[in-house]
């Protein structure tokens, strides 16, 4: 078309589960949470709505100071994975990490940054630390959005297959990102496999990466039993980790995602946000958010549950034939012999229930599933071809 950019051509944009309005299914297929936001969430925004009104037609803060405080806090008290957070006793407000997630240190304000959801806090990464004389490197298999921004910033990628049993394969892709002097991102867990490297394989990629590039860790799943990343910040000040908001604190539908990383780099990103989008955070996301992160151990609670349900829905699948891999996440990646992910999808579609397939040469066998309520589980469960 001879009105748009050059650079259009070479955008390939992302696409996201569906989301259909013919029917009301069962939405199993983008991982959300299942979970409503706790009450003090939606009091927060109704309250701050009502006592202030006038703040809906002013500029929002845009550093979002308080709402990095309480980030900060919520990390500091869990640990960065809710799942094994452990209860506040009585009289006490807030978690505590388990035993094998304590930080070892103290995370601060500044060492967070945020964004309008981890997608966008993801596009400021590809910006700020990735650059177009050298491919970023990253699994063959991850979040589909990794390219899309390579193509939007013109980076060249690197993609590395993953090992046969579908783990990521540490040793090549450091191989190649030696080879080039090049950063590397990865989700742990990963998506759409589920698996998780453990905080002392990705200590050793931090170890043996390129130095003076970063390397980046989307940890948008680990709340549901991965290893956090975290305590490796303490040393290594070429770590980059994105979280987000959506998946562990149902929070999709509000748009917030944010960075740990040393200081320094946190200032970077903001050098490449306030060029682009002075308050990417607006008022009623960064009230919602605060309250959120005050409430940590309804999140935690929720947090178990949908673990406790991925458990006992994995093992109904492996008593019907299905390859499941070990998920650490709030959904299951499987495929059966003889049926196509294809197939699977359609049937379970046609019984109301929506899951997710991708036609991704390798992956095209398997179904992602995510993890619902009991109840939704106990119905998907009576419809599995
Ligand atoms: C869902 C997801 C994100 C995006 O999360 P938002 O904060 O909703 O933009 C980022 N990375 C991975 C791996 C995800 O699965």
């Amino acid at each position: 078309m001879e009105y748009v950019s050059k650079r259009l051509g070479s955008l390939h944009p992302y696409v996201p589960g569906e989301q259909p309005t013919d029917r009301d299914y069962i939405k199993l297929n983008a991982n959300e949470n299942p979970y409503p936001p706790h009450p003090s969430v939606i009091e927060a925004v109704k309250s701050a709505l009502s006592a202030t009104p006038e703040k809906l037609g002013l500029y929002p803060d845009p550093d979002v100071t308080e709402l990095r405080e309480q980030i900060a806090r919520m990390l500091n008290t869990t640990g960065g994975v809710l799942s094994r957070a452990v209860r506040p006793s009585k009289g006490e407000g807030t978690c505590r990490p388990a035993p094998e997630d304590e930080l070892g240190f103290e995370i601060t304000p500044d060492m967070i940054f945020c964004g309008n959801g981890s997608d966008e806090v993801l596009s400021f990464v590809f910006y700020s630390f990735f650059d177009s004389d050298r491919p970023v490197v990253f699994p063959e298999h991850t979040y589909s959005f990794y390219p899309v921004y390579c193509g939007y910033y013109n980076i060249p990628m690197e993609k590395v297959p993953l090992l046969p049993d579908w783990r990521l394969d540490v040793t090549s892709m450091l191989a190649k990102a030696n080879e080039t002097g090049s950063g590397m991102i990865f989700a742990n867990p990963n998506a759409p496999t589920g698996l998780a490297l453990t905080r002392k394989e990705a200590e050793q990629v931090l170890n043996a990466a390129p130095k003076g590039r970063v390397v980046v860790v989307d940890e948008a799943y680990c709340d549901f039993g991965g290893e956090s990343c975290l305590p490796l910040l303490k040393d290594h000040k070429n770590l980059v980790i994105v979280r987000t908001f959506s998946k562990s604190l149902s929070f999709a539908g509000m748009r917030l995602g944010y960075i740990v990383a040393d200081p320094e780099l946190i200032r970077s990103v903001f050098c490449v946000k306030n060029s682009f989008n002075h308050f990417p955070v607006d008022f009623v996301a960064k009230t919602a958010a605060i309250a959120s992160c005050k409430s940590a151990p309804y999140y935690a609670d929720n947090a178990r549950k949908v673990v406790e349900e991925r458990e006992s829905f994995t093992r109904f699948l492996r008593g019907k034939d299905y390859f499941v891999l070990d998920s650490s996440t709030n959904f299951v990646f499987a495929r059966k012999d003889g049926m196509s992910g294809q197939e699977i999808y359609r049937r379970v579609k046609e019984a109301g229930i929506l899951i997710r397939h991708f036609a991704t040469p390798g992956i095209e066998d398997f179904v992602r599933i995510s993890i619902g309520t009991h109840e939704q589980m106990e119905m998907l469960s009576k419809i599995m071809p």
